[in-house]
């Protein structure tokens, strides 16, 4: 076990650089009025940055640090055309001067939202596009890439999709660190949390960080873009880099349900159930959520409560992503 000051200072640590500036890593929360009940609430790590969405800026915290202590020049970025971690990716590196180079699913037919924005960033050559039947090969034509750098004497790395990589994990367990400070603050103890998974990373930190904190509390998991084997196997990597970084062992977890979505199930996918679900939370909530994760941990969380009649006190996490709404704003839900 592992004491919340003690892991508040290691996080600290590693999201330290003498070059960089750090990134703010507390958001806040507030209740929701579902249900006409008082003990649901959602904590706004959307509101961490209006560019990087808000999961990702934690995991970004930890990784910039760690590739500016190995003098790493460029950072090879795999990934969608739509991804919210390339897109963020993008400002992060280049606001800490890092070359990105994107090795990207596509081109997508049409450019819209996070792949319109990402041309902001990038030229159209500097793109390495990936057709669909050879994205199985993606890493080893970013391994090529890499090997000629190298032998041209660049110091050059490759950052996984979603930034599922053990830099990220001090980031990712900030979330952690940061509900025990919102639960300080407003004097109300979570029984239940909902979370989205995409890689699974922040997921995977948080139960890991509950683990090492010997924390209880029920953890609901919204897997949206693997299946529960691949969010398992990678919990299990999770809890090892974790076990390294904080120098116990994890023997027991905090109890968790895993979730698939409960409408438009294939990543990425929408439907008129998911673009309601994001009218009725700025009507009713006022708050802006994306169709790729948020929106369905919404409706899958409001579901799951009236399902179970879950009691207690309720934290959803809105882990961010709104920018990515832009590429749907012509959907015909939006113009009625
Ligand atoms: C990337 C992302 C997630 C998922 O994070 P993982 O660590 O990959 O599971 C969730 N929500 C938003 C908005 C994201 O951009």
């Amino acid at each position: 076990m592992i004491q919340e000051k003690e892991l508040y200072r290691k996080i600290r640590f590693a999201c330290h650089s003498e070059s960089a500036e750090a990134f703010h890593l507390q958001s806040r929360i507030h209740r929701l009025r579902w249900f006409d009940r008082s003990d649901i609430w959602v904590k706004r790590d959307d509101e961490l940055s209006f560019g990087v969405s808000g999961t990702k800026l934690r995991k970004h915290a930890s990784i910039i640090p760690s590739l500016q202590q190995k003098g790493i020049e460029e950072v090879v970025v795999i990934g969608g055309a739509h991804s919210n971690n390339v897109l963020s990716a993008a400002q992060t590196l280049t606001e800490n001067s890092i070359k990105m180079t994107p090795f990207l699913l596509g081109p997508p037919p049409q450019r819209t939202g996070n792949a319109k924005l990402l041309s902001l960033f990038f030229n159209e050559d500097e793109i390495h596009w990936i057709p669909r039947a050879e994205w199985s090969t993606c890493h080893n034509l970013a391994n090529r890439y890499i090997e000629e750098k190298r032998s041209q004497g660049i110091n050059i790395m490759l950052l996984p999709e979603g930034g599922h990589h053990e830099s990220a994990l001090p980031g990712a367990l900030s979330l952690m660190v940061d509900i025990l400070r919102n639960e300080k603050e407003s004097g109300v103890v979570f029984d239940h949390l909902f979370i989205d998974a995409g890689t699974g990373m922040v997921a995977q930190s948080l139960l890991a960080g509950a683990a090492a904190l010997e924390r209880k509390t029920t953890f609901h998991i919204v897997v949206l873009a693997d299946s529960f084997t691949d969010f398992k196997s990678g919990l299990a990597q999770v809890i090892q880099q974790t076990e390294k970084f904080l120098h116990l062992t994890i023997t027991t977890l905090p109890d968790h349900h895993l979730y698939y979505p409960s409408v438009a199930k294939s990543f990425g996918s929408t439907n008129s159930t998911i673009f309601r679900e994001i009218k009725r939370t700025a009507r009713e909530d006022g708050i802006l959520t994306d169709p790729v994760y948020s929106s369905k941990l919404f409706l899958t969380a409001r579901k799951t409560i009236l399902e179970q009649t879950l009691q207690g006190n309720i934290l959803l996490i809105h882990s961010g992503g709104a920018l990515a709404l832009s590429g749907f704003m012509d959907h015909p839900i939006f113009a009625s």
